[in-house]
C-alpha cells in the first residue's frame, strides 16, 4: 500500500496557461509527485523549456500548443495529450487574463476578450476533460480530478477589477454546479481561490501607487508565493480528496479578510 496520499503516480494531468507563472509552478509540482504532465498554452517555446526541465528531473512531460478559447485547440490538446500519455484524469484550468483599468474606460473588446479566457476558456476545459473521462470510465473508478484556478476576486471586490472578478465567479460557480452534474460521474471539480501573487499577471499592478496602497491594506502586507498554492493542489489532485467536490479553497495570507 501507498503511504503517501498524495502520491500521484500514474496519473496523467493537463494544465492550461503552463507557459509562465502559476501554471508554471503548478505543473511542475504536479510532475514531482509523480503525474505525467501535459502542459498547454501559445507560447511554445517556454512549454518546450519547462518540460524539458521536468523531464531532466525525471519526470515526464509534453508541451502542447494551446489557445483555450479555440474549441478545437482545446481538443487536439487532449487528442495529443491521449497519444503521447493516455486518457487524461486531472485537469487544471488554469489559464487567465486581466483587463486593468475602470469599467467606463474598457473597450468592450477587451471585456469579450477577458470573459473568452477565463470563463469560455475554463468552460471548454473542463468539459472536453470530463467527457473524456466519462468516456473512460470514470463513473466507476471515480478518478476524475479538475481545479479550476479562480481568485479571491471572485468572492470580493477590489477597485478596477470588475470585469476579471466577474469572470472568476463566474469560473467560480461553473465548477460549482459542474460538480453538481458530475458527482454521480466519479468526476471531482474544485476551486483554488488565489490572493494576488507577483507574476507577469500582477506585475504593473504592484509596481503602480493604486497597487501599492493594496498593498498596504492587505493584514500582512505582501503578496502571496506561487508555492503557497503547492499543497492545495496536491490535496486536490490525489485520492485523499475522494470525498471533496464543489469546495473552494481560499489561499490568499488573509488578503481577503
Ligand atoms: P501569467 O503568468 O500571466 O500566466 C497566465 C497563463 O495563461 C500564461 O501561461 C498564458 O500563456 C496563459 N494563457 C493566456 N491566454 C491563454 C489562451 N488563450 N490559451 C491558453 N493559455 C493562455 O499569470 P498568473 O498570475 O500565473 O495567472 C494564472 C492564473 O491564476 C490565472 O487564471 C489568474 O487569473 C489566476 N490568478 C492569479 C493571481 C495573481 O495574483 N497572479 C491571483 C489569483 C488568481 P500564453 O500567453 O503562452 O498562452
Amino acid at each position: 500500500m501507498n503511504s503517501n496520499p498524495f502520491d500521484l503516480a500514474g496519473r496523467t494531468a493537463l494544465v492550461t496557461g503552463a507557459s509562465s507563472g502559476i501554471g508554471a509552478r503548478l505543473a511542475s509540482v504536479l510532475a514531482g509527485a509523480g503525474a505525467r504532465v501535459v502542459l498547454g498554452a501559445r507560447r511554445k517555446a517556454e512549454l518546450e523549456a519547462l518540460a524539458a526541465g521536468i523531464v531532466a528531473r525525471g519526470g515526464a512531460a509534453r508541451a502542447v500548443a494551446l489557445d483555450v478559447t479555440d474549441e478545437a485547440s482545446v481538443i487536439a490538446a487532449y487528442d495529443e495529450a491521449e497519444r503521447v500519455f493516455g486518457p487524461v484524469d486531472t485537469i487544471v484550468a488554469n489559464a487567465g487574463i486581466a483587463v486593468e483599468g475602470r469599467a467606463t474606460d474598457l473597450p468592450v473588446a477587451e471585456f469579450d476578450r477577458l470573459m473568452a479566457v477565463n470563463l469560455r476558456g475554463v468552460f471548454l476545459t473542463v468539459r472536453e476533460g470530463a467527457k473524456r473521462l466519462i468516456a473512460n470510465g470514470s463513473k466507476e473508478k471515480e478518478n476524475g480530478r479538475i481545479v479550476i484556478i479562480s481568485s479571491i476576486t471572485a468572492k470580493k471586490a477590489f477597485r478596477s477589477s470588475a470585469v476579471y472578478a466577474a469572470s472568476k465567479a463566474g469560473a467560480s460557480m461553473l465548477g460549482k454546479s459542474l460538480a453538481l452534474d458530475w458527482a454521480r460521474l466519479g468526476v471531482n471539480v474544485n476551486m483554488i481561490l488565489p490572493g494576488y501573487i507577483a507574476t507577469d499577471l500582477t506585475s504593473r499592478l504592484f509596481t503602480a501607487p493604486a497597487g501599492k496602497e493594496l498593498l498596504e491594506s492587505f493584514p500582512r502586507r505582501r503578496l502571496a508565493r506561487e508555492s503557497d498554492l503547492d499543497g492545495a493542489l496536491l490535496f486536490l489532485c490525489s485520492d485523499a480528496a475522494r470525498r471533496v467536490t464543489g469546495a473552494e479553497i481560499v489561499i490568499d495570507d488573509g488578503q481577503s479578510l
